[in-house]
């Protein structure tokens, strides 16, 4: 609160496609999506009109006992693009992981292995701040305060690459994280539940990439010691990765999903978790306490619902993955400016991208943060990691106005 006396707030009044607006007319590139949640740009028609037309129909019904055609029409699609059949919803990105770490658990005492209650992440891993997300997240800032209050989990070494030995190669380093993993669980397997991952890149680390094959070796690995995967793919769903889920590019089939951020193209607040049949199996019973009690008042919401149906479409209609290999092709190769700066670890993944600003400025990230809003760019580093997450419609001429942009904010604040 006190910083802001020296970072003042920026009162937006409307969004416009990739632009935000100021009240004093200012634009600025919103080159995080608004925090990773928006993919088609704001104030986007279609959208907005699914929402409208949601909105003259039924705003919103309980989901206990009832249903409704939004709700029904969105889990077919996501059952189909995720080949996970069933789905609970929430209505952000922190309890869908408390949904999923519950369901797991429950899942095991249903099965007659009730010993398996404990959770493994990653280092440096992020799922959200309720205590239970907490719980699983390793981001020293967000959980040290809290730590008492927390459940104990486990976490297994990073295959983020830029933790990798000088000529190790990402694919190499990533086995050799695998292997720590296969070591922890042939020791400890009988009492873990699941385990939790970002696929390819953990976001809240800084765009920490890593190899896909670390995906495929854990999958293997849950599969063998009977654990449960969780793909964490809140910020990476949707097509950030190139692929719409990134857990494609491992070719695996986790036993939970999360999604939220993209899911309603930045519109609405919505969550899901998505499973398989054998996990819905173990709740399906005459005993309400095996049931998955977790009551949550605007489960599956219509009209967040119809916005996430409506960005769905735009997926489906606008060819967007294949337009986006072409629009990230075209940001890497602007990127390459970047290099005349003291920066390290050039990186992108699909429509992710970043580099690490080498500085002794302790005070780079406000800094370069204020520098961007004065080129009219809203950029956020996370520490000295500069990224781009920038909506799908940005186009060739704003990929050339928010690279130099960030050139000269950078320039000005190392
Ligand atoms: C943002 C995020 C969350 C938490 O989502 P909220 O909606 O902010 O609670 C969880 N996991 C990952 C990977 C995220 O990026």
């Amino acid at each position: 609160m006190k910083q802001h006396e020296q970072f003042p707030l920026v009162p937006i009044s409307r969004g416009d496609g990739i632009w935000l607006v100021d009240e004093d007319g200012n634009r600025y590139l919103d080159a995080v999506s608004s925090w990773w949640v928006n993919l088609f740009g704001h104030n986007n028609t279609r959208i907005k009109d699914a929402i409208k037309l949601q909105l003259d129909t039924l705003e919103h019904v309980m989901l206990a006992g009832f249903t409704h055609e939004p709700v029904v029409a969105l889990s077919e699609k996501l059952a189909k693009l995720t080949g996970l059949g069933h789905a609970f919803y929430g209505s952000d990105g922190a309890s869908a992981t408390e949904i999923a770490l519950k369901m797991s658990f429950h899942y095991w005492r249903n099965t007659g292995k009730p010993n398996k209650t404990k959770f493994v992440s990653l280092q440096n891993s992020y799922h959200g701040e309720t205590l239970g997300a907490l719980g699983v997240t390793d981001v020293a800032i967000f959980k040290d305060t809290y730590a008492p209050l927390l459940m104990q989990s486990a976490q297994m070494p990073s295959p983020d690459f830029r933790l990798a030995e000088t000529e190790e190669s990402a694919e190499n380093y990533a086995m050799r994280c695998a292997e720590a993993l296969q070591n922890y669980f042939a020791a400890h397997h009988h009492e873990i539940a699941a385990f939790i991952i970002e696929p390819l890149v953990q976001c809240a680390a800084g765009m920490g990439m890593y190899h896909p094959i670390y995906m495929a070796r854990a999958c293997e690995i849950c599969t063998q010691y009977e654990v449960h995967l969780i793909a964490d793919e809140i910020a990476v769903g949707f097509g950030r990765t190139g692929t719409m889920f990134a857990c494609e590019q491992a070719n695996i089939k986790p036993d939970f999903i999360c999604l939220s951020k993209g899911i309603t193209g930045g519109y609405l607040p919505l969550s899901a978790v998505l499973t398989t049949d054998e996990v819905y199996q173990a709740f399906y019973d005459d005993s309400t306490i095996r049931g998955f009690l977790h009551s949550h008042s605007y489960t599956g919401n219509p009209l967040a619902c119809s916005a996430a149906l409506a960005t769905l479409a735009i997926f489906e209609s606008d060819n967007v993955l294949q337009t986006n290999l072409e629009k990230a092709a075209a940001i890497w190769a602007k990127m390459q400016v970047l290099t005349d700066l003291p920066i390290k670890h050039l990186r992108h993944q699909g429509m992710i991208f970043a580099f690490d600003v080498v500085t002794q400025n302790a005070q780079f990230s406000k800094q370069c943060y204020q520098a961007a809003l004065q080129q009219n760019l809203l950029i956020r580093p996370v520490g000295n990691t500069v990224y781009f997450m920038p909506p799908y419609t940005i186009t060739f001429d704003e990929i050339n106005t928010m690279v130099t942009a960030a050139y000269q904010a950078v320039k000005n604040s190392i």
